[in-house]
């Protein structure tokens, strides 16, 4: 949505929009779906620009980088960014303390589109690495069974003399 920055008074702007985006969109492999996502809050006038705060609520469908197993989580995030004019890049010093804390969005003219902010915090909103559960045992490397439901009757590394001397030189290097 776009808001109109030379239109909001003295007051806090209060704005709300619930937006579909797609999990491909976003080009994180963990992430394999994403429900509508419903965001709104305030844009308020300082003297050094607007503040812009908004509350996001959706769900994000992860899979398990280990045993590719997917599930949905709910995700709740706050987000606060200060809006300064592009041509009036603020000064050191210039800022308030609170201010100096915030991530600037530099808004070129009078318009701002809260679309690119949106996707970057549904970008950041995406863990890393994040295991179904810390201890998944994974799929298996031969068979591509699930060795969280059971074990499969491949070898594995440990059981396998011939991995033992590749093992014994992997440990020698890693010292
Ligand atoms: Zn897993
Ligand atoms: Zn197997």
């Amino acid at each position: 949505m776009e808001i109109r920055l030379d239109k909001i008074g003295d007051d806090p702007y209060p704005w709300r929009e619930s937006r579909t985006i797609s999990a491909e969109s976003l080009q994180r492999r963990q992430l394999v779906g994403l429900s509508n996502v419903s965001w709104g809050g305030a844009v308020t006038p300082i003297s050094s620009g607007f503040l812009f705060s908004a509350q996001l609520e959706y769900k994000q469908e992860l899979s398990c980088p280990r045993c590719l197993k997917t599930s949905w989580t709910p995700v709740t995030a706050d987000v606060e960014l200060l809006l300064v004019a592009a041509s009036e890049e603020p000064l050191e010093g210039e800022l308030g303390l609170r201010e100096e804390d915030l991530s600037v969005i530099f808004v070129e003219g009078e318009v701002l589109d809260t679309e690119p902010i949106l996707l970057e915090q549904l970008q950041l909103n995406v863990p890393m690495r994040q295991l179904c559960r810390p201890d998944c045992a994974g799929l298996c490397p031969s068979c591509g069974a699930d060795l969280n439901k059971a074990a499969c009757k491949c070898d594995t590394e440990q059981g396998d003399p011939r991995w033992a001397d590749l093992a014994a030189l992997r440990d020698k290097l890693a010292e």
